[in-house]
């Protein structure tokens, strides 16, 4: 089905079916229950990564030989389950407002354990502008919003940047996600920031890839930079 087709079923289902759980489908019982049901919040599968030193986010830097100061991920997200129709509301059916929500929930995890307390600048891991211009929103800046809220952490847009609209990974090998990241983002030096403790937020963490490749090319526009990752969702 077109994209735009789809944005036309969703938005009449919305007023037909007013108010209905992002995750599961059920209809929110009260005005407490905003985009996503308790049960469903409740019930999120969390990854323990944001609890441990080590995991196995960082492990995937280690082995690449690319420095990170911190990484993690916060929910699991799993094929054909609820945490799935989570990711893709945000993602292909314009729930940016879910974006936020979850990357605000995650903030507070974080926080509790006292992850990336000293980050001076967020950064989404970008969507190239002419895909923006078709979805509206980039899912990477709206969770990153939600985070931003929270820890008190600025968003900076400048530094990283998506130069080729490319087609979609999900049917790449980590090799071919691996060559194929390098060629379409990249860092710009920014003078003041050039030791800067940077944080990059993505939606979901696959093979990494994607934040793998931004990291190294953070630390080549800014050597004397540091960087941690996070993604809502692991794979
Ligand atoms: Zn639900």
């Amino acid at each position: 089905m077109p994209a735009i087709l789809r944005h036309i079923v969703r938005d009449i289902a919305d007023v037909i079916w007013p108010d209905t759980c992002l995750g599961c489908g059920q209809r929110l019982l009260s005005e407490s229950e905003q985009l996503v049901c308790s049960d469903c919040l409740m019930n999120i599968a969390k990854v323990d990564f944001y609890k441990h030193e080590e995991n196995l986010v960082t492990d995937e830097f280690f082995r690449e030989s690319i420095k990170i100061e911190y990484g993690c991920c916060y929910m699991q997200f799993k094929k054909g389950d609820w945490t799935q129709n989570l990711m893709h509301n945000i993602k292909y059916f314009r729930h940016p407002d879910l974006g936020i929500k979850l990357g605000r929930m995650a903030a507070h995890e974080l926080k509790k354990y006292g992850r990336f307390a000293d980050v001076n600048f967020i950064l989404p891991v970008p969507m190239h502008k002419d895909k923006i211009k078709i979805r509206g929103f980039n899912q990477a800046e709206r969770i990153a919003y939600g985070m931003s809220q929270i820890l008190n952490i600025p968003i900076r847009e400048d530094i990283l940047e998506k130069t080729v609209n490319s087609k979609t990974q999900t049917y790449m090998n980590r090799v071919e996600r691996i060559n194929n990241a390098h060629q379409i983002f990249a860092a710009n030096r920014v003078g003041e920031c050039a030791h800067c403790h940077f944080l990059i937020v993505d939606d979901v963490f696959t093979t990494g890839s994607t934040l793998l490749v931004c990291a190294q090319k953070l630390h080549e526009a800014m050597p004397e930079c540091k960087v941690s990752v996070f993604a809502l969702a692991k794979a």
